[in-house]
């Protein structure tokens, strides 16, 4: 592989206090990994510089079809000092599945796997340490042709930014209402919902918005051919525990496969807790909740690792779920995969990924 060429900043920005309460994704570090694509050049010129804006032509493919990839994942600091990754190859095998589907120049694992750990061990002293903030961490690739025909790009951009995050939930873990979405939908199979791209997200905006107005912190999506079976909650999987069983929807072509839903799942299965991945209805759901089977229902996902759910509303039934209190697997699958993340948990081989 090309050496990863270092240019450090001259001027360090000022790093956010400890007391910082940090919100998501607003705070960035000193310096950026960024590569170059041409094609029949391939990546070329890998480096590490101070964050920087970009300059791209406003004609450049991405701003006009959306052909992009982004990924997510957090560094952690441990007590002893060490920084941690949390399964990074998980992710960069997904960003490669995503850039498959968008026609986009498969990434190299050791290009994408030193890119990664020298950004975050140059801009180490940017992880908070404080309970439950981190470092996170998003790879992104760009199409960059200047172009206003639709084909897939000549050439691209691929950066890696790092954020410092807070917990998600300051005051613990607060279990979420989510709304069932009934009009809209994310994804269809054949599409690009198992891809981790902007498209998706662009297309669950006006249902969140509608969500948000009535109080709802998410939006559950049902499938897009029979609007019938549960899908995923906007970033995250879902889980519910029903009658002793933990289920979870199977990838079906349009969920996104997260990390930390097979993370959990895994998790379940050394745990000897019965888990299930299979299609799911609403009216499973319903039945389950009316009838009190539904003992715990969780979303997983990197941002908040996992979200208890409180509440869901379907049309005009809400749904109370667990006395708005987390459950007890929804709690050990938690606490388990932040002590793993953090090195106070020994976890699965190569769950946790050391930077040095
Ligand atoms: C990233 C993402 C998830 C969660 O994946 P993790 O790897 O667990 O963070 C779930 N759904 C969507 C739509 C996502 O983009």
């Amino acid at each position: 592989m090309q050496t990863i060429r270092i240019e450090k900043t001259l001027c360090p920005k000022e790093k956010p206090g400890k007391d910082n309460p940090l919100t998501f994704g607003t705070i960035f570090t000193d310096h950026m990994f960024e590569v170059d694509y041409e094609e029949g050049k391939g990546w070329y010129d890998p480096r590490i510089v101070p964050y920087h804006s970009l300059a791209l032509d406003p004609s450049a493919m991405v701003f006009h079809y959306g052909q992009t990839m982004f990924e997510g994942l957090k560094a952690y600091k441990a007590e002893d000092g060490r920084v941690l990754l949390f399964r990074p190859d998980k992710n960069w095998e997904r960003a490669n599945r995503s850039n498959a589907r968008l026609c986009i120049p498969e990434i190299p694992k050791d290009l994408f796997m030193e890119g990664l750990k020298q950004v975050v061990e140059i801009d180490k002293d940017w992880i908070p340490t404080k309970s439950g903030t981190s470092l996170y961490i998003r790879p992104f690739v760009i199409a960059t042709d200047p172009f206003l025909g639709v084909r897939p790009s000549h050439t691209y951009k691929f950066m890696i930014i790092l954020s410092p995050v807070g917990a998600y939930y300051e005051s613990g873990l607060n279990p979420v209402k989510i709304w069932i979405e009934d009009e809209y939908v994310r994804a269809v199979k054949g599409g690009i919902g198992e891809a981790k791209t902007g498209g998706n997200y662009a297309a669950s905006l006006a249902s969140q918005v509608k969500a948000h107005e009535e109080g709802y912190a998410q939006v559950l999506w049902l499938d897009g051919i029979h609007r019938k079976y549960i899908e995923e909650v906007g970033a995250m999987n879902i889980f519910f525990k029903i009658n002793g069983v933990v289920i979870t929807p199977q990838l079906n072509g349009s969920i996104l496969p997260g990390v930390t839903r097979d993370s959990a799942i895994a998790l379940c299965k050394e745990w000897g807790i019965p888990v299930e991945e299979r299609r799911i209805s609403v009216d499973e759901i319903l039945e389950a909740a009316r009838t009190g089977a539904m003992e715990e229902c969780f979303g997983t996902g990197t941002a908040a690792v996992v979200s208890p759910v409180g509440e869901l509303r379907y049309e005009n039934e809400i749904m109370s779920i667990g006395n708005n209190q987390i459950g007890a697997v929804t709690q050990k699958i938690y606490d388990t995969i932040t002590g793993i993340q953090l090195g106070k948990v020994e976890g699965p081989k190569g769950w946790s990924v050391e930077v040095k």
